[in-house]
């Protein structure tokens, strides 16, 4: 059985968009060379791809050499080191690391959403 409480509907015209643990996930089959998990959502018959909403959606390295190259650039490696120590093309590099910081943007703008207001602010 895959635990899926860390998965939400995809769909943005579903109640259930957005909202976790809400047990209206379920695997629809799996797709691919990697055997990835596509997703369907009970409410709205959305389908959706495990990696939809990731910074790994859409890339085609293997998962490890994925998480190498984003973990080089956390530390702090630069482009060309990055392509050198993990065997992927600079071009590969800048294009991830592009797609992660586009995701880590949203993922910025959902979780400053929702947070609690700071009375000190000058928005309130
Ligand atoms: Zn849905």
């Amino acid at each position: 059985m895959d635990d899926l409480s860390s998965f939400c509907c995809q769909n943005p015209d579903c109640s259930a968009y957005g909202l976790r643990g809400q047990d209206n996930l379920r695997v629809a089959f799996r797709y691919g060379r990697h055997q990835r998990r596509m997703l369907a959502c009970r409410t709205c018959q959305h389908r959706f791809s495990e990696r939809t909403g990731t910074a790994l959606f859409g890339t085609r390295l293997p998962h490890a050499q994925a998480l190498a190259v984003y973990q080089h650039l956390h530390d702090g490696c630069g482009v060309r080191q990055t392509a050198r120590l993990t065997g992927v093309d600079k071009d590969t590099v800048v294009r991830y690391a592009a797609q992660a910081g586009t995701h880590a943007r949203q993922s910025h703008d959902e979780l400053v959403a929702f947070s609690p207001g700071n009375p000190r602010s000058p928005t309130r």
